[in-house]
């Protein structure tokens, strides 16, 4: 970690030395996250207040699976962390188990609330299989305005109560970041495993990058994902989304260890440099 980054964030949050660390791979300030200087510094934590929240059910799949989501934290900033969306991608999961515990420990309870959705493809994940029961990519299933009609794209945007459960909580939500645990098997070029993004996030994906290694793929260099929830959040609502492409079969336990910072990162308030 750079020492001048360390030194900055740590004169910054002198109460908080675990965040400082993690801080210094989002120091400038990112999308409408900007802290001004009439708002409440950073307070103890409240540790009945920081509890992790019980799982609850915001939509069913379509096998009637429940679609869950915890939160974690009590501060301003709002972050949605998406544990999986394609069914054979589980790469995510040891990072959306451990991710409130390391929230806590970072002390970013007092400065975001954490939303974190365990997993939109249930019945992918119980198949191990990347689309949903009826056979859609639920990624591609939003009401992007490259949305189009297609066999694995549904008949319709939010043809897919997975997909509209999601879309729900983010118009309900309406996070200032998002990220979203993916996986890919590397084509014969190309890095392992890469971090993506759209919408307004190109600096923090490239914070993302230096505190894990992962270098950034943007958008651009993919072929096209109409309807995903990148194109419908990041483009369409202009909120900055990193899609975390894990490389596939990796063990899930050290995708969340060499990103583990990055994440924490990112969901951390920017710090004005
Ligand atoms: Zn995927």
């Amino acid at each position: 970690m750079p020492t001048p980054f360390l030194l900055l964030a740590a004169s910054r949050f002198a109460l908080l030395p675990v965040l400082a660390v993690l801080c210094a791979c989002n120091l400038a300030p990112v999308g409408g996250g900007r802290r001004g200087a009439a708002e409440p510094r950073p307070t103890a934590a409240d540790p009945a207040r920081a509890t992790p929240t019980p799982w609850r059910t915001i939509g069913t799949s379509v096998e009637s699976r429940p679609l869950e989501l915890r939160t974690v934290g009590y501060g301003p900033r709002r972050a949605l962390w998406i544990g999986g969306i394609h069914g054979d991608e589980t790469e995510g999961s040891v990072a959306t188990e451990l991710l409130p515990e390391a929230f806590l420990a970072a002390g970013l309870a007092p400065l975001a609330t954490l939303t974190i959705v365990k997993d939109v493809n249930p019945d992918g994940r119980a198949a191990r299989q990347r689309r949903n029961a009826r056979g859609v990519d639920l990624n591609r299933n939003y009401p992007a305005k490259n949305y189009r009609p297609g066999d694995d794209r549904g008949p319709a945007a939010l043809s897919e109560p997975e997909a509209q459960a999601l879309h729900d909580l983010v118009l309900e939500l309406r996070p200032e970041i998002v990220l979203v645990a993916h996986s890919w098997g590397r084509k014969a070029s190309g890095p392992r495993a890469f971090i993506n993004f759209d919408g307004p996030a190109d600096r923090i994906a490239r914070r993302f990058a230096v505190a894990s290694g992962y270098p950034v793929v943007p958008s651009t260099d993919i072929h096209g994902t109409p309807g995903s929830l990148g194109s419908f959040v990041g483009i369409d609502l202009g909120i900055p989304i990193l899609t975390i492409e894990y490389a596939r079969g990796d063990d899930p336990k050290q995708c969340w260890e060499a990103t583990r910072a990055a994440i924490l990162g990112a969901i951390a308030p920017p710090v004005e440099s």
